[in-house]
């Protein structure tokens, strides 16, 4: 990426610079997070308050849920406006705020908003911005929570949901004409790292006056920014890469001012409110965000080519690699393709449920994006949720693993998954 790039770049260029190179994983060293500085340092410095001298190096934790007034005129401002920092938490909090205030440079957004949860984030959006009589657009694949949205929730209370597969772009932008007031977007999303076409969907929406929401939880804002490609709001699960290690619940919000008021009322009614100890935790884990992204881009690469040339495999889901059938559009809307991985071993369901339980060194579990690398048995997850018409399309064959790399050695990640095809 130019070095020259200036300070409203993110925000005025609906393109991401044609830097995409990144077949050793990506670097986000290039990357222009902020406008000003690079996400290396925005993961380290972002939360601060610009033009403030603030001399504590570690945040303090807001833990206090109510303010005092000093008197009945301070009282009657307290509550005003929109997201008041020290009122009562549901509301906002300090420490909400210097974490969202990183996040939101990360994504080169405006400004963002805490949640209890990745769903918190989900809920609050689709509460804040739907009402009853409006149609929605989704994608087939979503993440689990999301899709009981769209096939449950929201038509029960008379919002109309289109879903569509997202790599069929011209369907999507198609049903988006329609008149949809929300567009759901998630990519890459499970199982397969089906990829949706960020810049030709926010097109199609601005030409139709809907808002675009897009997941963006398995990339990460160190390899892909969507809010740079037109998207309207931004959703992450900050349990995973956000927060990385496994030891916290919360989710967040980008977008602009004036969508974010409307989403933050959808998050005091439903209540998703964030720990400050969690977000202060969070705040913790972004700092070594950067590095942690790296490793897991370049663990993922090499094992997605390690696994791609095993005969015990037999196929491979990584928009890394080239026989990826989005390849192509993952290069131009990604810098690095994420620890994220599914794969389908040769075998059968059974065959499968022993290589998972032979791992040593991924840990059977699901989540994913914390240090520790974790490997799911896709259809032993949904087991008992989805049957097997539901499982076939959702694209959930018997034999295929979800791989969600850590930051371990490379080696022995390719090393642990080998003893486990051998076996
Ligand atoms: C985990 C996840 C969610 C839900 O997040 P929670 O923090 O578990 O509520 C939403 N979207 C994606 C893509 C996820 O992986």
């Amino acid at each position: 990426m130019p070095e020259d790039r200036s300070k409203s770049a993110v925000h005025s260029s609906p393109e991401l610079p044609a830097n995409h190179d990144n077949e050793g994983g990506g670097s986000s060293r290039e990357a222009d997070h902020s406008g000003f500085e690079s996400a290396d340092t925005v993961v380290v410095h972002g939360d601060r308050e610009a033009g403030v001298f603030d001399p504590e190096l570690a945040p303090p934790v807001h833990m206090s849920v109510t303010w005092s007034a000093r008197d009945a005129g301070e009282f009657a401002g307290m509550a005003t406006g929109v997201r008041p920092q020290r009122f009562y938490t549901r509301y906002g909090n300090p420490t909400h705020e210097r974490t969202a205030r990183l996040i939101a440079r990360l994504e080169g957004g405006e400004s963002a908003l805490m949640t209890a949860s990745g769903m918190g984030a989900v809920s609050s959006v689709l509460l804040g911005l739907l009402g009853a009589g409006n149609r929605v657009v989704a994608q087939t694949s979503h993440y689990m929570g999301s899709t009981q949205w769209f096939t449950e929730l929201l038509p029960r209370f008379g919002v109309q949901v289109e879903r569509v597969d997202q790599a069929d772009t011209a369907a999507l932008v198609a049903a988006i004409g329609r008149g949809a007031k929300l567009a759901m977007l998630e990519t890459p999303s499970n199982p397969t790292m089906a990829i949706t076409d960020l810049r030709a969907v926010a097109e199609a929406a601005r030409a139709s006056g809907t808002i675009t929401v897009a997941d963006n939880t398995f990339a990460t804002p160190l390899n892909q920014q969507p809010l740079a490609l037109g998207i309207d709001v931004v959703v992450h699960s900050a349990t995973k890469y956000l927060g990385g290690h496994h030891d916290l619940i919360a989710g967040v919000v980008v977008s602009r001012a004036e969508i974010l008021e409307r989403i933050w009322r959808g998050t005091i009614a439903l209540g998703a409110t964030l720990g400050a100890f969690d977000a202060w935790l969070l705040l913790r884990g972004l700092r070594t965000l950067a590095l942690r992204v790296e490793r897991a881009n370049d663990n993922a690469m090499r094992v997605a080519r390690f696994l791609d040339a095993h005969p015990g495999v037999e196929a491979v889901h990584y928009p890394g690699l080239e026989s990826h059938p989005q390849h192509a559009l993952a290069r131009t809307q990604m810098r690095g393709y994420g620890g994220v991985l599914s794969v389908r071993i040769v075998g059968n369901y059974a065959d499968t449920a022993r290589f998972v339980s032979r791992l040593r060194r991924f840990t059977h579990a699901v989540s994913l994006g914390g240090v520790e690398s974790l490997a799911v048995h896709a259809a032993a997850m949904v087991a008992g949720t989805l049957d097997d018409e539901q499982m076939r399309a959702a694209g959930i064959a018997p034999n295929l693993v979800r791989l969600a790399c850590g930051i371990e050695s490379g080696e022995d990640l390719v090393a642990d998954l080998d003893q486990a095809l051998r076996a």
